[in-house]
């Protein structure tokens, strides 16, 4: 059954003039639009009651399962407006699959695509003035839909009620420094993942265990923490929520594989699926953090970046560990290559290239 929505307006929305000034500097994650989307799921009784309804706190019981079991998944995503005014936003049908495969691993209840589109098309269409303009920029909508255990039970076992909601935040470049390559922490001592765990689903868990590892990197100086498996502690994983890239001197773009550990970003996938448009050999294998000092200093990697919905593809520079440090590959701005298919994304995405492979999805 299809999911339908009861619409309740917000008695006060913010005014033009206020929305206008956080639309002008929106920053990251800071602000939210006026409404969001809720539907609620039972064991009885699957998936039913989606509103859309004022933006405001969630009356829960303090004994709701999430805020003790951590069964929770979220996905991230945007609504780009175009030239034309249109709305648009890229390869939902791949975020709803993978909010399904998230949900199947932390035993929640899935959603089906067409409801998880549905979803996003109810709150943007009501909010849309909040997408910002076509030509300010890097600017979107950002979408947070979210899945979580409501269920008042401590008992442990997947909960019978659970609650869906999609936020929407205006956003700005992510990293407001522009584009300068981030600084980079090998976190030793920390892993954000291991095999057979969470790690290729999109829960707040993961996130949660980054932290220390990200926090080390700050005492060192660094912007985010690499995590590596937790295995052996030798290959490359990614970080806390971006995925890594790897261009070598013979035209190679070079990516971890999917060992179960990793998130399966659609910013990589959709990378890897452009680089041959660019001439660049994609490749999905083990990756060393030794190969990544060694190859940094014999130029054999020429440039590394980072990927992910929300801050796009942000150049790396330096390489720091307890006990040295792998000099940057990157000047100001990023590598070429980095460059370029940055831009290339975003041309597809705000619709200044043809969209050849059908990503994008109308949403108003
Ligand atoms: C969301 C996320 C990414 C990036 O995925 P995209 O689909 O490209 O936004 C990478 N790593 C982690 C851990 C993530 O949670």
């Amino acid at each position: 059954m299809t999911l339908s929505y009861t619409r309740e307006q917000h008695p006060s929305p913010r005014s033009d003039a206020e929305r206008e000034a956080i639309l002008a500097d929106p920053g990251f994650g800071n602000h939210f639009t006026d409404h969001m989307v809720t539907a609620t799921w039972n064991r009885d009784g699957g998936w039913h009651d989606g509103r859309v309804h004022p933006f405001g706190p969630i009356a829960m019981s303090p004994a709701a399962a999430v805020l003790h079991y951590a069964q929770e998944v979220f996905e991230g995503m945007k609504a780009y407006r175009h030239e034309d005014g249109s709305v648009w936003t890229f390869r939902p049908e791949a975020n709803a699959a993978r909010m399904a495969r998230s949900a199947q691993r932390l035993a929640l209840p899935t959603l089906s695509e067409e409801d998880f589109v549905g979803s996003l098309r109810a709150l943007v269409e009501t909010d849309e003035a909040w997408v910002p303009a076509y030509g300010t920029g890097e600017t979107s909508l950002y979408l947070r839909p979210f899945m979580y255990a409501s269920e008042a039970f401590l008992g442990v076992r997947p909960a019978h009620e659970v609650t869906y909601s999609v936020i929407a935040s205006p956003a700005g470049a992510y990293f407001t420094g522009g584009l300068t390559p981030v600084k980079l922490w090998v976190s030793e001592h920390y892993a954000r993942a291991g095999e057979g765990g969470t790690g290729s689903a999109k829960c707040g868990g993961n996130y949660a265990s980054s932290l220390a590892g990200q926090l080390e990197g700050i005492d060192h100086g660094c912007d985010q923490a690499v995590f590596l498996d937790s295995a052996t502690h030798t290959y490359i994983e990614e970080l806390g929520g971006m995925n890594l890239f790897f261009v070598t001197s013979d035209g190679r773009l070079r990516t971890p594989a999917l060992t179960g550990s990793i998130l399966e970003g659609i910013t990589r996938d959709s990378i890897l699926t452009l680089a041959k448009d660019l001439d660049l050999q994609p490749e999905e294998d083990r990756i060393t953090i030794d190969e990544w000092k060694d190859g940094v200093a014999s130029g054999e990697i020429t440039e590394i970046f980072a990927c992910g919905t929300a801050a796009v593809i942000t150049p790396v520079g330096e390489l720091r560990w307890d006990g040295g440090s792998a000099a940057s590959t990157a000047g100001e701005g990023g590598g070429e290559v980095t460059r370029s298919i940055r831009s290339r994304l975003l041309d597809i995405q705000y619709g200044r290239a043809e969209d050849t492979r059908g990503w994008l999805t109308r949403l108003a």
